[in-house]
């Protein structure tokens, strides 16, 4: 009799029992036990090791039909912190989140750029460090550092392989280095994939949802939730959209692949187009450099919603190429809501969430059977970081949904 009751309680049924309050709010243990389908005394065992541990704290009682009133559950805040870490080329981005999802810090400092790898993670450091201290978070109360970079990610997870920015990194025992030098738990991922528990997480989701976000930083990638948990494929590369042909006689891409979206709908291919009529986009500031790639696509971005005829029409097309390969990205998954982060959505995104509506409400292969919304990130540039403290979080008060953290 014991063994049921052992899996009742185990990590998976803690996870769920984490995402459904998570999402629903406040929510009584009767509740909690109708929406699992646990048992009550299964559902009593999880909540007192909750409570115990302190992710989740008790916020009042309802008046219940006859009998006592039922006490009301919720995440604790500001029972511990994640912090996440976006690495990119141009800047590299801190967030500090309490359990609930909620940003408490943030900081922004200087990219990777083309420093040697190993100096770079030693300065990521000593930044958190001081990062924590001005927060005012003490290091006892971080359940662990997430490290988000542009992927693809090797099978293990500690390196990267090819990446169209950081090209130095290739190979660099990134994950062992940043376990070495902090001091709480670490964990690495790709950028795209931690927005979307980002997303989820802080938007609070519920995990029936089908789920994923769109991201657009240097490159285009994805990330897709199925059942509260990030898709991950066989190497933790899955939903890699930038990758996706729209044209099976297209120009050559980095990856290997023909026809890429990301060739025709990212920053660089948007600033290359520019390139060939400099003249239409003097003024603008452009520098065209590939350490200014960020930079430059913000001005023609700010340039196109301030009407700016010649860069509206580039953004345009990159937004109307993005929206066809959404399409079939959207008909693969079949999902509920998408939203679009990372720092490219950050000026011209409605520009790119309606075009986007407009070829799924049109061409969507399930169209009839329900809509998709597409929404865009609250905060799309700290999409990713916020992303890697959501991992943090996940793995720690949900754990059995992604990589464990490395002690
Ligand atoms: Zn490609």
């Amino acid at each position: 009799m014991a063994r049921p009751e052992m899996i009742a309680s185990g990590p998976g049924s803690r996870a769920l029992v984490v995402d459904i309050v998570r999402s629903s709010g406040p929510i009584s243990r009767v509740e909690l036990t109708q929406a699992t389908g646990l048992t009550q005394p299964s559902i009593s065992n999880i909540v007192r090791h909750l409570l115990e541990t302190g992710v989740l704290r008790e916020s009042g009682r309802v008046a219940s039909t006859g009998g006592k009133p039922r006490t009301l559950l919720e995440i604790n805040p500001t029972a511990l912190y994640a912090v996440g870490i976006q690495l990119g080329f141009e800047a590299m981005t801190f967030v500090a989140a309490g359990a609930g999802g909620g940003t408490v810090a943030r900081q922004l400092v200087d990219g990777a750029a083309v420093a040697e790898p190993q100096d770079v993670v030693e300065r990521l450091a000593a930044q958190f460090a001081s990062f924590i201290d001005i927060a005012g978070i003490s290091v006892d109360t971080i359940a662990g550092v997430g490290v988000v970079v542009p992927g693809p990610l090797s099978p293990a997870g500690g390196t990267m392989f090819r990446s169209p920015t950081l090209r130095r990194w290739e190979g660099f025992p990134l994950l062992e280095r940043l376990a070495a030098l902090l001091p709480v738990p670490v964990l690495l991922d790709n950028d795209a994939a931690a927005a979307a528990v980002g997303e989820f997480w802080t938007r609070r989701i519920a995990r029936t949802e089908t789920f994923a976000t769109v991201y657009m930083g240097t490159g285009i990638g994805a990330g897709v939730v199925l059942d509260g948990a990030l898709l991950r494929g066989s190497s933790s590369n899955a939903a890699e959209l930038g990758h996706m042909t729209i044209d099976a006689d297209g120009v050559a891409c980095s990856c290997g692949n023909v026809g890429c979206v990301e060739r025709y709908a990212a920053p660089a291919a948007v600033l290359s187009d520019a390139g060939t009529a400099p003249r239409r986009f003097a003024g603008l500031g452009l520098e065209f450099t590939e350490h200014t790639t960020g930079s430059d696509f913000d001005r023609l971005a700010r340039a196109a919603v301030n009407g700016h005829e010649a860069a509206r029409g580039l953004l345009e097309h990159s937004a109307d190429r993005l929206a066809a390969a959404v399409v079939s990205f959207n008909n693969v998954f079949d999902l509920d809501s998408i939203v679009l982060a990372g720092p490219s959505f950050a000026i011209a995104g409605s520009m790119y969430a309606r075009a986007a509506r407009a070829r799924i409400e049109q061409t969507s292969f399930a169209r009839q059977a329900h809509g998709t919304t597409i929404e865009i990130a609250a905060n799309p540039r700290d999409s990713a970081a916020i992303g890697a403290a959501a991992l943090v979080l996940q793995s720690s008060v949900a754990p059995g949904h992604g990589p464990a953290l490395h002690p």
